[in-house]
């Protein structure tokens, strides 16, 4: 819909609660006209009892109208702002700018900023459980000054526009936050993304973050073994970390020690031997696994199995009295043994150290308005946060056996669901039968 640039100025000379009742939403006007937004639900006639001139209609979304009218002194504020630093560059001004923008990325709980150049356009979009949401459209006028800006923020090079560039800053307001920011040039200027990471390691809760009870059980059990291999799989962006963090923050307080292997390091947590990869001094993946039994810990979590060499070192390591954490990159459960397989791993070596497979993906959870044009907290889409679904398979006496003797596919599946296996779409529709989530969320996530 927003193919033009709001001018929230106008909407400045009516009242909230009228643009709420009317659901009409003016965005532009000249000594003619005034053009509005409107839907199948607005009450122009009784609109145009605050307006003089002729009312043009654009018409759009209920749901669009009512998420513009959301923060909409913030909104006013910025477009303001926006205004002033198209006229007259200020670092300081375009520093508020962007803490503005920031704070309502955190308080609406985005994980990622995105600031585009489109050809007329900035346009400032938020990514919040999953889905990027446009927020913003401001005057291309202000693209240079915030584009330098950030980059100052990061100590990057603020003449070069033409080549990625990548960076972290934080700043003292948000002093609980980290932010990664990468520049990356396109047609229209710069795309810039600010990923958002909460630094409050307290929050990763294995009891919070969406496993069934007998899931939640069966992890629970399979984490205090002192050797083998627990595997999270997934696609990118199905929650794997935090599900892992969640297990190390379980085991923290043991006396023993975990080493982690990552790429990069994104959240720093106490007591913990974390190691980011790094490419350009030569200290990659392989080189690390080769080394890190001489460091002598008890736990490790080695991120990705990519290759036969990671599968290698993660097997050396948990038949070695270590309990190895790993992800990979696999549909389900089940298939995730055959992955192993695939990569040169020997049937009788899987099968003695596998001891479970956590398969998982995110879902949104409905949000308590129930509303199906949504509310201001859920930016009128209905969902807020997100939760998982997830299957848990225990490699038992007897799916390791059948591991060992190369059994088919449908064989351990069955082998499973009769040691009480429960399959991840099931697992889903247990949540939309409690409410948590809809079917919609369970088969658009089972597709990825
Ligand atoms: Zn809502």
């Amino acid at each position: 819909m927003k193919k033009h640039l709001i001018n929230y100025d106008i909407s400045k000379n009516f009242d909230t609660h009228i643009l709420k009742e009317t659901m009409v939403l003016p965005v532009y006007q000249n000594e003619l006209f005034i053009t509005c937004l409107v839907c199948e639900n607005s009450n122009i006639e009784e609109f145009k009892k605050y307006v003089k001139i002729t009312i043009k209609t654009l018409f759009t979304k209920q749901e669009s109208i009512l998420f513009e009218i959301d923060n909409l002194a913030l909104k006013r504020e910025l477009f303001t702002l926006a205004k002033q630093l198209s006229l007259s560059s200020s670092q300081r001004n375009t520093r508020f700018f962007i803490y503005q923008i920031v704070n309502l990325a955190i308080l609406k709980n985005a994980s990622d900023i995105h600031i585009e150049t489109m050809s007329e356009v900035l346009s400032v979009k938020f990514r919040i459980d999953g889905v990027l949401i446009e927020f913003f459209r401001f005057d291309m006028a202000i693209y240079s000054l915030v584009s330098s800006v950030l980059k100052l923020f990061a100590n990057l090079d603020i003449t070069q526009r033409r080549l990625p560039q990548n960076g972290r800053f934080v700043i003292e307001e948000f002093a609980n936050y980290d932010f990664r920011i990468s520049f990356m040039p396109t047609i229209n200027g710069e795309s810039i993304v600010i990923r958002v990471l909460e630094k409050d390691f307290d929050r990763f809760y294995l009891d919070k973050i969406g496993f069934s009870d007998s899931s939640l059980a069966l992890i629970k059990d399979k984490i205090t073994l002192t050797q083998g291999l627990i595997l999270v799989t997934g696609p990118t962006g199905s929650g794997k970390t935090t599900t892992l963090y969640s297990i190390i923050k379980e085991l923290k307080d043991t006396n023993k020690k975990i080493i982690t292997v990552e790429d990069p390091v994104e959240y720093k947590i106490d007591n913990i031997t974390q190691i980011s990869l790094n490419r350009e001094i030569g200290l990659i993946y392989s080189e690390i696994l080769k080394n890190i039994l001489r460091q002598d810990p008890d736990i490790l979590l080695i991120g990705e199995i990519r290759d036969a060499e990671s599968l290698q070192s993660a097997i050396t390591a948990a038949m070695t009295g270590h309990l190895v954490f790993a992800t990979l990159h696999t549909n389900d459960a089940v298939s995730t043994i055959f992955r192993l397989l695939d990569l040169q791993g020997e049937g009788f070596l899987i099968a003695s150290v596998l001891k479970c497979i956590i398969a998982q993906r995110l879902v949104r959870k409905r949000c308590e308005c129930g509303d199906n044009i949504g509310c201001e907290e859920c930016n009128h889409t209905g969902y807020k946060s997100r939760t998982i679904i997830s299957e848990v398979l225990d490699i038992d006496d007897n799916l390791s056996s059948l591991i060992t003797s190369h059994a088919t596919l449908l064989e351990m599946k069955q082998q499973a669901l009769l040691s009480g296996f429960i399959g991840m779409y099931e697992d889903g529709m247990q949540k939309v039968r409690q409410g948590i989530t809809t079917q919609e969320e369970i088969l658009k996530a089972l597709k990825s």
